[in-house]
């Protein structure tokens, strides 16, 4: 029996939110207008997780999960979630409660006038530290200007997805998944629900730094094409720097009576800034190409531990993703 609604919640670590996640996710499931499936994709989590999840699958039957063999990061456990959900209408929201479930019913109210995208917009997110806020807004207007097709500023993954616009996801065979952006590049009719983001319900964030950087990269370069285009600007700047100061040397060499050559600091600057100019577009090519290469080894992008509430159905999923028939037995041989 297929449900109505799929809701799908990336979990790493989140033992001290998933009761209160649970409680709150099952008052919105008892209040919507059809059945509700709720999968929980377990990223790879060494604490309680996993165990609680099991419990809950226990007590609830319409509770699923998905287990990671280990961390693959959000994206890509959003990205499981949306190959086995079953529902019509899909919901992707985090696990500390930063998105309010009781927004839910409003998305999906969207969802019945007939759009296919229904995104939750940020428009407050007091509790986060000044860092977090300024670094976020620098990078979606960033992205808005650079990228290639029209991306709305200040939304994450937390939406209501029609189920022909998950089938198009998962037919997108690559695995470099920046889901916000493949979502805007799909089209579709979509609108945008303004909300108040609420603070973590417990825990520590699990977004490092170095996670949330990795994030805006990968958004970055896989929807832009302008980084690549810097290096070719730059090395013109260079070029017209180069002329200029040639005439400038012949005109002191052979006109003018004083010569102001310093020698030594002149050269090392410009050698150092050539230099730096030269490494920083290897860097950016390198981004680049980097992501040629995993997209060629064509690697399953994760693979699963533990499976519960799936039986007899594989993945609906993109040619070149997990293609193994069964996940478990599949994951067990990978681990021997
Ligand atoms: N998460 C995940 N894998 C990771 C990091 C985070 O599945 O490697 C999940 C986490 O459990 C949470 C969501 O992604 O449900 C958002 O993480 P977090 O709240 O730490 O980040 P925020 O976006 O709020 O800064
Ligand atoms: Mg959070």
């Amino acid at each position: 029996m297929q449900p109505t609604y799929s809701f799908i919640v990336p979990v790493f670590n989140e033992e001290a939110t998933l009761v209160e996640l649970y409680r709150r996710l099952s008052a919105v499931m008892d209040s919507m207008d059809g059945t509700v499936e709720l999968v929980l994709v377990d990223d790879g989590s060494h604490d309680r997780s996993l165990t609680i999840m099991r419990d809950l699958r226990e007590r609830d039957r319409r509770v699923c999960y998905l287990s990671f063999a280990r961390n693959f990061g959000h994206q890509i456990a959003v990205t499981a979630g949306l190959n086995f959900v079953r529902g019509q209408a899909i919901v992707v929201l985090d696990a500390d409660l930063q998105d309010p479930p009781e927004l839910i019913p409003e998305l999906a109210d969207k969802w019945r006038r007939g759009y296919d995208v229904v995104y939750a917009q940020r428009v407050q997110r007091h509790q986060e530290g000044w860092f977090k806020r300024l670094t976020a807004y620098v990078f979606y207007r960033l992205l808005r200007q650079l990228a290639d097709v029209e991306m709305p500023t200040d939304t994450g993954d937390f939406c209501l997805m029609d189920r022909r616009v998950v089938d198009a996801l998962n037919a997108m065979p690559e695995r470099n998944r920046y889901i916000r952006g493949l979502r805007s590049w799909l089209g579709f009719r979509q609108i945008a629900i303004p909300f108040e983001r609420d603070s973590r319900f417990a825990g520590e964030v699990k977004y490092t730094f170095r996670k949330s950087l990795a994030l805006a990269i990968d958004g970055l370069v896989s929807f832009s094409k302008v980084p690549l285009r810097i290096s070719t600007y730059v090395g013109l700047f260079a070029a017209v720097v180069a002329i200029v100061m040639a005439i400038l040397v012949l005109y002191w060499r052979f006109v003018s009576p004083v010569s102001p050559l310093t020698g030594f600091a002149t050269i090392a600057v410009a050698i150092f800034f050539l230099g730096a100019v030269q490494l920083f577009s290897i860097g950016i090519l390198g981004e680049y190409i980097g992501r040629i290469y995993e997209e060629v080894k064509n690697r399953p992008v994760y693979i699963l531990g533990e499976v519960s509430g799936f039986d007899g159905m594989t993945a609906r999923q993109g040619t070149t993703l997990n293609t193994s028939k069964d996940p478990v037995i599949d994951a067990r041989r990978r681990l021997l």
